[in-house]
């Protein structure tokens, strides 16, 4: 595996909704080799431990990358006070992405803040993409527009209704999926949210990935902490992968929720 690290600037800072932040940050030698579905390891001041970030965008033209982050404790909270022109530590870009096979067709459904890793992976197939965005409510909603812009038709969904359709993204996903007939369906959410995507794509025999999150350490495999159970085929006994470098992408079949 190999990966960057410096400190670079951040160049544009946004506040998406309450307490999500968008951050993009010149990092020529990440933005040239991520891949959809990556993620980096950053360094928040005053905190030892990295805090790990997916990428949500990576644009190797003007050597950037995005981040989009919701502020969950105090190092996201001290992530949040750094503002355009200083600099942040990055290691990146670790793990493995999403499986990018041009031609084909994809849906990629997000829940809350797991919408942003999912993003790239749309910039890739573009019109072949279709995205199914689910949030709390309407004031929650963030990216939409983005997702549009790269071609994908794009359904959102809230849990209220305040916003798109009224309910969960399964059950948007149930009567696309059928009619859409794609080739893989891409997942990053919460862990209830992936295993309901999991069981359609088991249904209707689709390839599925889905982006696993564990508390993380050192984001290189030495550490070992963000185990995660997995278990290749029906017979094996399941074993612990590593989400940091067997993930956070894996193929749905093989976790073990
Ligand atoms: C591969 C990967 C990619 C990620 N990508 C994103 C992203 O794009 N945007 C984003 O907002 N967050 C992302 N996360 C989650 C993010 O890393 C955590 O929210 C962050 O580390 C919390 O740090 P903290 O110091 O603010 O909170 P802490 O004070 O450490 O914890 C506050 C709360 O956050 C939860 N938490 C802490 N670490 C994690 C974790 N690794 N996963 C899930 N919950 C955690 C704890 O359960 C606790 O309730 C990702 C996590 C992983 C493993």
């Amino acid at each position: 595996m190999s990966y960057f690290q410096g400190n670079d600037v951040i160049l544009h800072k946004e506040n998406l909704a309450k307490n999500i932040y968008r951050l993009v940050i010149a990092a020529p030698d990440i933005a040239a080799f991520a891949k959809a579905g990556q993620f980096v390891h950053v360094t928040v001041p005053g905190y030892f431990l990295r805090r790990p970030i997916s990428l949500c965008e990576a644009d190797s033209s003007r050597g950037t990358i995005t981040l989009v982050y919701e502020i969950r404790g105090e190092g996201t909270k001290a992530l949040a006070r750094l503002n355009e022109g200083e600099t942040l530590d990055v290691m990146g870009p670790l793990g493995h992405g999403f499986t990018l096979d041009p031609g084909k067709k994809v849906i990629v459904v997000g829940g809350g803040i797991g919408v942003p890793p999912l993003l790239q992976a749309v910039k890739f197939y573009g019109a072949n993409a279709k995205a199914i965005l689910g949030f709390r409510d309407a004031s929650a909603v963030i990216l939409e527009e983005d997702f549009r812009r790269y071609g994908a038709e794009t359904i959102v969904c809230t849990d209220n209704g305040t916003r798109g359709q009224k309910g969960f993204v399964t059950d948007a996903l149930a009567g696309m999926v059928t009619k859409e007939k794609p080739d893989y369906l891409f997942a990053c959410g919460p862990k209830v949210m992936l295993e309901k995507v999991a069981k359609i794509a088991a249904d209707q025999k689709i390839e599925c990935e889905v982006s696993l999150e564990e508390r993380m350490g050192c984001g290189v495999g030495a550490c070992l902490v963000c185990a995660c159970r997995l278990k290749r085929t029906e017979e094996e006994k399941e074993y612990y992968g590593h989400v940091c470098k067997d993930g956070p992408v894996f193929p749905a079949k093989e976790v073990v929720f």
